[in-house]
């Protein structure tokens, strides 16, 4: 499952041939079961990161208009310590933003050692959103290509894992959630008239993806695509992600002060 999600380094992600609601011959039933372990497991590997505190995992979320970018963060870190995990949302920069270099604001939010940082929305929008409205000129967007990946490569070097993940979902599980957000008056506040906006640029911003796939994607800092028409394959599928690239991180409790055996504490 992993292996399929990953895409190549340098590789075209070839979005059009791959499945939203793909399965990978689970059943929802087994899925959630198995969520559930990976969340304890998550919980655990968290609690060692947070100990040891020298390294950090990022995780960027990326992704169209109603893919469930909360939903995976709210379904799977529930259970982990929230002191170790940092959330930020990256929307349209503000004045004091744009007055610097796009990734200022990004370098800032960097999770410290020991925490998980979770971008909903990142740095990538810089060549996604701002490309699609011509925001800045291509001879601009363009070299941030090549920033991102030795930004990335920095973080990773000073102890960061990336984790890149994209949701990826249908137009068609797009229509039918927007119009739910329409539709349910306690999900109307989620819906903003600037999202069919893109939904109608939807074959540029895929355009835009398999760029940022193949030119973004490393080994150290790779790039997943997740599909999302279903909750509970996305929840499975990130928990997955999440684990295997705290597993290789391997964070160690630390020993201690050293001559603490054998004191009693009276
Ligand atoms: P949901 O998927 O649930 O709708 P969201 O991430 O779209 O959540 P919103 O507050 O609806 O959250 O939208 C944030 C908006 O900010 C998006 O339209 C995104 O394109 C925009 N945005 C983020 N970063 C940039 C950027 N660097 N330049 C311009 N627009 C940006
Ligand atoms: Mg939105």
């Amino acid at each position: 499952m992993l292996n399929k999600m990953m895409v190549a380094p340098g590789k075209q992600a070839n979005l059009s041939r791959r499945k939203p609601d793909e399965t990978f011959g689970w059943e929802k039933s087994d899925a959630k079961q198995e969520l559930g372990k990976l969340i304890t497991r998550l919980s655990e590997l968290q609690n060692r990161l947070a100990a040891e505190s020298k390294q950090s995992l990022l995780v960027v979320l990326q992704a169209m208009d109603a893919a469930g970018k909360d939903g995976v963060v709210r379904s799977i870190f529930t259970g982990v310590n929230p002191a170790g995990v940092s959330v930020t949302s990256f929307k349209a920069p503000s004045s004091e933003e744009l007055a610097h270099d796009y990734l200022w604001r990004v370098h800032a939010a960097m999770p410290h050692r020991g925490q998980i940082g979770i971008f909903n929305r990142s740095h990538y929008e810089d060549v996604l959103v701002v490309r699609v409205h011509g925001y800045v000129p291509e001879e601009r967007w363009r070299k941030r290509f090549r920033h991102i990946r030795e930004f990335e490569r920095m973080a990773t070097e000073e102890g960061t894992k990336i984790v890149k993940i994209h949701l990826q979902i249908s137009l068609e599980a797009q229509r039918r959630r927007e119009q739910d957000r329409i539709d349910t008056i306690e999900k109307r506040w989620k819906f903003n008239k600037q999202d069919l906006v893109d939904r109608a640029l939807w074959p540029k911003f895929m355009e835009a993806y398999e760029d940022v796939f193949s030119e973004t994607g490393t080994r150290d800092a790779p790039w997943y695509i997740v599909p999302s028409d279903r909750n509970w394959v996305r929840n499975l599928a990130v928990a997955q992600i999440l684990v295997h690239a705290l597993d290789a991180m391997d964070p160690r409790i630390p020993p201690g002060q050293p001559d603490i055996e054998g004191i009693v504490v009276v």
